[in-house]
């Protein structure tokens, strides 16, 4: 038998060579081999942990070395081909998710282009991979001339979104592993933003942006949050084989770093900093909750395109 390539990455492995089981909520809730997860396609396997357990998260979030890929061979255990347009198309947002020369917000940007470009050729019922790879080419010289940071920088805002964005995590109901005080006064702020008149809200989404550019960890460990968005192209393998509508694949990334920014910036108003065990309790919260909440829009994908880039 073939036998086909398995990657670990290096929060697998770290998380595989811990001596005592993780005792964190989610876990004493499950049972098996929870949290850890493997993708298995008949061209190669993924192994990954689910952040809803914090352990994991940790190992996740905090490593700026967690997606060091470690690389064996394995017999194949699934009958579901990962095409060749699909893994190229997950290798190219992955490698733009990392590529040196952009920020976090440059990165979710360039995915959009490389998206909304593939919706296209998709549509025009034009699959071949070798498109991909010349307009990743193309990006990542973009990306090194500085030109993608220019785009990002003109890019028209649209409020409106955001609002919409937020009034929408009025509806997220978080398990947070926190303080008894903590934990409710996260849960009054998030359930208020389903009942503030729209002016509210839109004074509300200034404070929190506010409070985004004052939380010090994540801009100066910007790998946290570049690592969450790794996380779930490389897991989920982005776009993956089910996705119809790419517009729906870049809103489910930027609405995720959106609701985590927002989520951080809530908590330093009740809290004088925002610690390691802070990101790890809130993003494993987050974690958790999405897994019965995956988003689904209902429009076309230049139109959720847009949308997905405004929460940028
Ligand atoms: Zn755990």
């Amino acid at each position: 038998m073939e036998l086909i390539e398995h990657y670990q990455p290096e929060y697998v492995v770290r998380f595989a060579e811990r001596k005592r089981a993780c005792t964190c909520p989610a876990c004493q809730k499950s049972a098996g081999d929870w949290p850890v997860t493997q993708l298995k396609l008949k061209n190669q396997q993924r192994d990954s942990l689910d952040a809803g357990c914090e352990t994991a998260a940790r190992e996740i979030l905090l490593n700026p070395q967690a997606f060091v890929l470690h690389t064996s061979t394995t017999e194949p255990d699934s009958k579901q081909v990962f095409n060749t347009w699909d893994e190229t198309l997950n290798q190219l947002c992955i490698n733009l998710a990392v590529h040196p020369a952009l920020a976090l917000e440059s990165s979710l940007y360039a995915i959009g282009v490389l998206l909304s470009k593939a919706q296209r050729y998709r549509d025009n019922d034009q699959c071949d991979p070798q498109e991909l790879l010349t307009m990743g080419e193309q990006l990542s010289a973009l990306a090194d001339g500085g030109i993608l940071d220019e785009q990002m920088r003109v890019l028209p805002p649209i409020e409106v979104n955001r609002v919409e964005a937020l009034e929408q995590m009025g509806a997220m109901r978080l398990t947070l592993n926190l303080p008894a005080m903590q934990k409710m006064s996260m849960m009054l702020k998030l359930s208020e933003l389903a009942v503030m008149e729209p002016a509210r809200l839109q004074d509300r989404l200034r404070e929190l942006e506010a409070g985004i550019a004052r939380n010090t960890l994540l801009t100066d460990q910007p790998h946290i949050l570049r690592n969450a968005l790794i996380y779930k192209l490389y897991g989920e393998c982005l776009p993956g084989p089910d996705a119809d509508n790419y517009g729906d694949v870049l809103m489910s990334l930027t609405r995720m770093m959106f609701q985590l920014k927002m989520l951080c910036a809530m908590w330093r108003e009740d809290n004088a900093q925002l610690t390691h065990d802070d990101v790890v309790a809130l993003f494993s919260a987050w974690f958790n909750w999405q897994r019965g909440n995956v988003w689904k829009g209902a429009n076309s994908a230049d139109y959720t395109l847009l949308c997905g880039l405004s929460l940028i």
